[in-house]
């Protein structure tokens, strides 16, 4: 008989959906029976332990990422209800974020917790499934006598052997969100190294979902009734070649009117990729500027040239494609004068949204803010994101000045956006 197992998370934004769990049901259909379980981050802790408990699963697996977000913060929240439970079924928790040291601190406060999964889950979780021992496990942190193991996380080389979940019919997008949108993935990892950013160390190298399935995914998706897609990469472009060879192939899908969305690298959008993104109907582009802070910058190889931005923003703007801008307020070496200057450098352009959100601190990134007495907002969120509240070079106080300024410039009819988990008071 097949082994029952239940995918449970937080959905934490109107717009998720669960693709990282139907990454899992479409790699493990073979092995097991699988349902998906998302509850709405507002549900009470009742209802769920109730669900939870009356499930007839073997295994309950508590996921805190998505391929979009991550939703670790959703942690602690999900330990407090599991905690009061006896469930007699066999329970772990699934997440990128999770480094060694922290799963052995929560194998460690939480006897309930049988294993922690971290790295990609479709392969790890398809061992689990098939009953292969722990020990030999990949990227799992488990109990072996008195002792807490972690074994060694292997990367997924070859993408195309993960099934689709949409092709596969592993979940259907439009029973998640009210409108007709989905996400699709076309590579994981990103080519660069931000030393802020905990998505640099979520893959340790760049691989890509094959072309063609893309374009089936795409076309199953459309004949669905999906009108917009976002593609979840970390930047869409990064092997020339091949995004040329897809973009031209998505462009000759001319029946089908899809609206694209996706998140660029600005190094990469230069006047022939643009014109490749109109031709695919590329209608939104993020655009991770973070700092303009020439010293920040240095630190990450980057650099800011204000002639090239604004010539970028131009095209885009020709092109017919609109350009959200993402900041971040707080960076280690930043200060108050530097971040206005970074908010000045981007308004010039005015590009059509610019998003600022507070640093906030992975357990994989917190190594490289030691020097910086940092100081994190506990009121917010848990531990498990610590968000700044002060450090160095930027004062608690000098924190609210920005916000404030950030304030007066929307006022003045910029279209700036305070992501409003950070920004609580907005
Ligand atoms: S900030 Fe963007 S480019 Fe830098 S590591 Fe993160 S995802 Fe990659």
């Amino acid at each position: 008989m097949k082994k029952k197992v239940l995918l449970v998370g937080f959905k934490v934004k109107e717009y998720e959906i669960p693709l990282e769990m139907g990454y899992v049901k479409a790699a493990l259909q073979k092995y097991a029976s699988i349902k998906i379980k998302y509850f709405d981050i507002d549900t009470e802790e009742k209802p769920i332990s109730d669900f939870l408990r009356k499930s007839d699963s073997d295994t309950i697996i508590w996921f805190t990422d998505n391929l979009i977000n991550s939703n670790i913060f959703t942690l602690k929240l999900a330990l407090k209800i599991l905690s009061g439970m006896d469930t007699g079924k066999e329970l772990f928790i699934q997440s990128y974020k999770i480094d060694k040291k922290l799963a052995r601190e929560i194998l460690a406060e939480n006897d309930f917790v049988n294993g922690i999964i971290r790295g990609e889950p479709e392969n790890n979780i398809k061992e689990l499934i098939s009953g292969m021992e722990l020990s030999n496990i990949q990227g799992i942190t488990y109990r072996k006598g008195n002792n807490i193991v972690s074994n060694r996380i292997i990367e997924i080389w070859d993408l195309g052997s993960l099934d689709s979940p949409y092709l596969n019919k592993s979940i259907d997008p439009l029973t998640y969100i009210d409108y007709c949108f989905a996400y699709i993935s076309t590579s994981r990892g990103c080519l660069f190294d931000c030393f802020f950013c905990d998505r640099s160390n979520r893959f340790n190298s760049i691989r890509y979902f094959p072309v063609e399935r893309i374009l089936e995914e795409i076309r199953f998706l459309w004949n669905k009734g999906v009108r917009r897609i976002i593609f979840t990469d970390d930047s869409f472009i990064t092997n020339q070649l091949r995004f040329k060879d897809l973009a031209n192939k998505i462009s000759k899908m001319n029946h089908i009117k899809i609206k694209f969305v996706c998140m660029v690298r600005q190094e990469f959008l230069n006047d022939e990729n643009i014109k490749l993104l109109k031709m695919m109907n590329m209608k939104e582009v993020c655009i991770g500027i973070q700092t303009t802070n020439p010293n920040i910058l240095n630190s990450m190889n980057r650099s800011f040239d204000s002639g090239r931005y604004e010539k970028m923003i131009r095209l885009l703007d020709n092109a017919g494609i609109r350009k959200n801008i993402d900041l971040i307020l707080g960076l280690p070496g930043d200060d108050l004068e530097g971040f206005k200057r970074s908010l000045e450098n981007c308004t010039k352009a005015n590009p059509d949204e610019i998003r600022v959100m507070k640093l906030y601190i992975h357990p994989k990134t917190i190594g490289h803010f030691k020097e910086e007495n940092i100081v994190f907002d506990k009121s917010r969120l848990d531990r498990f994101t610590p968000i700044i509240k002060s450090s160095k070079s930027f004062s608690e106080d000098d924190l609210n000045k920005a916000i404030s300024h950030l304030i007066k410039i929307r006022e003045q009819g910029f279209n700036i956006k305070l992501i409003p988990e950070i920004h609580s008071n907005e």
